[in-house]
């Protein structure tokens, strides 16, 4: 294994503290007005680096172990899709440098090279699996050169797609991480047994960690990480979704629906996903219930995709037993003015918390 980080990630899976991922951050720099829905092309790497390192810096203080260089989405693809193919090497090499900025200030993180689901590959063509090949190949090669301890490939649809990911990754001597995303069918597309079956498969092929990221939101992705462990060591198995209050009906957030959706024509089809989903946002109390259990099941790779905001990420965290520099402004509602109880606050606020309560006004 090239680094001594990269070792230290590998050590890290065997401890009883699990490694805590912040992702997410194309939902979040599009929420923040630095990024375009629809194409979903991270420009902003070269147009706002400011406002990159600003959240890569917030999901540090929060407690993330992973600092994911922003390349989800930033590959020859997706530039190709608007026009702008010759920003591909310097987009992705800046977005190493941006994270490597912040592990600088945050020395204990990992820094991340990101690969991601490339929407060309089509099984059995053998055209389209070598260009995957070739994007994953030159991804790669800009992340390492310069300089990252471990690689996380998310979003992946196609066993297919994930055996490539894992054959090119090995060319580097780095680390992987590879997360599924599942869809509806609660299958992987190009395969007809169980997604803990493709993860064994992918395992054994020579992922590191394997398991599951995005589509679905904490309560639709916990029963899938029981299963896959079951069939792949639990500290080797990883489970990061998105921060959506996904239900069995409505099982990824592309399915997520609101009838009483406030302007529905404002949004393609009235279909809230992506740019409508706001009501179905978790709160930090489910995202940190997530990160619990699954600690308790053994795994060892944690955390949040699309939607997860600093406050998920601190509270994931905390609920696995960790303090971290944004702690400090962690909720103490016994000082609230109204709702709390505690010592130094005036006998008059708590008898008007009581009034409050009465008459129906909290
Ligand atoms: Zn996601």
């Amino acid at each position: 294994m090239s680094g001594e980080k990269s070792r230290a990630f590998l050590d890290r899976l065997d401890s009883d503290d699990p490694v805590l991922h912040a992702g997410g951050y194309l939902f979040e720099m599009e929420r923040r007005g630095y990024l375009q829905a629809g194409a979903y092309v991270p420009e902003v790497v070269l147009e706002h680096p400011d406002a990159l390192e600003e959240l890569h810096a917030e999901f540090a203080r929060a407690g993330t172990d992973i600092m994911l260089a922003f390349t989800y989405y930033g590959h020859r693809e997706k530039l190709r899709l608007v026009g702008k193919e010759d920003l591909l090497e310097p987009l992705n090499r800046e977005a190493v440098r941006i994270a490597r900025r912040v592990v600088k200030r945050y020395p204990d993180c990992f820094v991340a090279g990101n690969i991601c689901n490339t929407n060309v590959f089509d099984p059995g063509n053998a055209k389209s699996e070598a260009e995957v090949r070739g994007i994953f190949t030159e991804q790669l090669t800009w992340a390492a050169e310069e300089g990252v301890d471990v690689i996380v490939c998310e979003t992946i649809a196609y066993l297919g797609e994930a055996k490539i990911a894992v054959e090119v990754a090995q060319d580097f001597d780095l680390p992987l991480v590879l997360g599924f995303a599942v869809h509806r069918s609660g299958k992987l597309r190009d395969f007809d047994g169980s997604v803990a079956e493709a993860c064994k498969i992918v395992r054994d092929h020579g992922a590191d960690v394997i398991g599951v990221n995005c589509h679905r939101g904490p309560a639709t992705m916990m029963p899938l990480v029981e299963e896959i462990v079951g069939s792949v060591e639990a500290n080797h198995v990883c489970a990061f979704p998105v921060a959506y209050r996904t239900t069995p009906e409505q099982p990824t957030f592309g399915a997520l629906r609101d009838p009483d959706m406030p302007y529905p024509e404002q949004v393609p089809n009235g279909i809230p996903f992506p740019v409508g989903l706001d009501p179905f946002v978790c709160t930090r109390f489910e995202m940190g219930e997530f990160a619990r259990r699954t600690k308790e099941l053994g795994v060892r790779y944690v955390g949040g995709c699309c939607g997860t905001g600093p406050h998920h990420v601190r509270a994931m965290a905390e609920a696995m037993g960790r303090q971290t520099e944004a702690s400090k402004y962690s909720p103490d509602m016994s000082k609230h003015y109204a709702l709390g109880d505690h010592a130094s606050l005036k006998q008059h606020n708590r008898e008007y918390a009581g009034k409050m309560t009465a008459a129906g006004q909290l």
